[in-house]
């Protein structure tokens, strides 16, 4: 830190980052509430200020690709040598299979023990079929679940390799392309001598520096963002009666996902040693936005940010860590897959037995990782799991997605949130297994303002 730089007092940094945000989410849901009371007040939302939310989102996913080539190659040249990376990946990999395995298991317990399914009556399963047969979104889940049903065995390694690096990068769906190429790129360099990988090196290490600054630029802009997100929410949201009709379901989900951040809390505290409410004070700006935006992937740079700066994870583990995780680990996900699974076999009166809910688990871990980080994901790969017990009928499935359709918007955000936090929470204890969780080194936007 320059002296220079000391004597200038910062700006706007009264109020801690999460606080500004949970306010411009307490706005925004109060502004929804009442606009949908007003005349036109919906349409003014949607029009008028939606899309600063999605603007925001955009300005998000337009770094991801360039943060996780910088940071991913600027871990991998860091390592020094090969055999670190492979027992990074090992790690993270069986961490990120076990974590989700326990969130199935979470969720498939809560689900059996209250039933949620139980308490649905005829006249709430006939509204919802009326409201929801027709809806073109269910018929485009059920298209997406066919396609992905229909590749191979072996298309997800095949999916991983990209045949051209440059189309890779212009889709964000992509993003194991992208990881693969960076590890190959990353793994090359470091097998050239020193002097000739040097310039690459540092190309991407200034890369690095200055996508992690664009970052706190945008997150300047959080506050107002989520106030949109928020806003936007509520004026699209289901009449509160449905809400109301599925509080048993709903609670059965919130509850399972609340156990499984119980159960980070505890891996933070006994295997990473850390106080876990530290934890999540750190990380919190990252889990509010996941909870408005209900993209992992959306999130990804704020949750790299976090965990490297604010929580301590060196660049070697979480570069590779939390880009994989956002794609292949999601533990909220997977849980409200169990859950929703169950639900539907118990309010349609189909009986599941203990085979039925192993095959639920290995199905949603699958689903778990071919799921994409993006709103309404966990709902197609439910279609997955449901065909794969074998015990319904098709117009079933259409009946048990109708079921719960109206409430997956908040459930959706509610599991990105367990899924942000699930990747931290691994990369956190990967980083201690291997001696690399260090000292937290928080940047912020206007550190050098000799420049402002
Ligand atoms: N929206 C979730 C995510 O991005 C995926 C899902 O559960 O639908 O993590």
């Amino acid at each position: 830190m320059s002296k220079n730089h000391q004597a200038i007092p910062k700006k706007g940094r009264g109020i801690p980052l999460h606080w500004k945000i949970i306010i411009g989410m307490i706005l925004g849901i109060i502004f929804g509430v009442v606009m949908s009371q007003i005349d036109g007040g919906k349409s003014f939302t949607i029009n008028w200020v939606k899309p600063w939310g999605s603007i925001f989102i955009n300005l998000l996913k337009l770094i991801a690709i360039p943060l996780i080539l910088a940071s991913l190659l600027k871990g991998i040249s860091d390592l020094k040598d090969i055999s670190k990376f492979k027992k990074i990946g090992g790690r993270s990999i069986l961490i990120y299979i076990g974590t989700t395995i326990v969130a199935i298991t979470i969720g498939l317990l809560a689900v059996n023990i209250i039933e949620p399914g139980g308490g649905v009556g005829q006249e709430t399963i006939d509204t919802m079929i009326e409201n929801y047969s027709n809806n073109p979104d269910i018929a485009k889940k059920f298209a997406a679940a066919d396609s992905q049903s229909k590749s191979g065995p072996l298309s997800f390694i095949e999916n991983m390799i990209p045949s051209n690096i440059f189309g890779a990068m212009s889709e964000n769906g992509n993003m194991l392309q992208v990881i693969f190429f960076v590890i190959f790129f990353g793994i090359s360099l470091l097998l050239i001598p020193d002097e000739k990988a040097k310039p690459i090196k540092d190309f991407f290490d200034a890369l690095n520096e200055v996508v992690l600054k664009m970052v706190d630029l945008i997150m300047l802009s959080a506050p107002v963002a989520v106030f949109a997100l928020m806003a936007a929410v509520v004026v699209s949201s289901e009449d509160p009666e449905i809400l109301w009709a599925l509080i048993q379901y709903t609670g059965t989900v919130a509850l399972g996902l609340l156990l499984m951040i119980v159960f980070y809390l505890f891996l933070v505290g006994f295997f990473v040693k850390k106080n876990p409410i530290w934890f999540l004070k750190e990380l919190s700006p990252a889990q509010l936005l996941a909870f408005t935006t209900s993209s992992s992937a959306a999130t990804l740079p704020v949750t790299m940010e976090r965990v490297e700066e604010h929580i301590g994870v060196e660049k070697e583990v979480s570069s590779f860590v939390l880009p994989v995780g956002a794609t292949i680990n999601m533990d909220g996900t997977s849980l409200y897959q169990g859950v929703a699974a169950v639900f539907i076999a118990q309010a349609l009166g189909v009986d599941l037995d203990f085979m039925d809910q192993i095959t639920i688990v290995l199905t949603a871990l699958m689903a778990s990782i071919g799921s994409a980080a993006v709103p309404g994901a966990g709902m197609v790969m439910l279609i997955i799991v449901l065909q794969a017990i074998g015990k319904f009928e098709p117009e079933q499935i259409g009946i048990g997605l109708a079921l719960i359709f109206a409430v997956d918007r908040p459930l959706d955000m509610l599991r990105t949130t367990v899924n942000v936090t699930g990747d931290a929470t691994v990369s956190m204890i990967v980083a201690k297994s291997l001696g690399k969780l260090g000292k937290p080194k928080v940047k912020n936007w206007d550190d050098h303002p000799e420049h402002l």
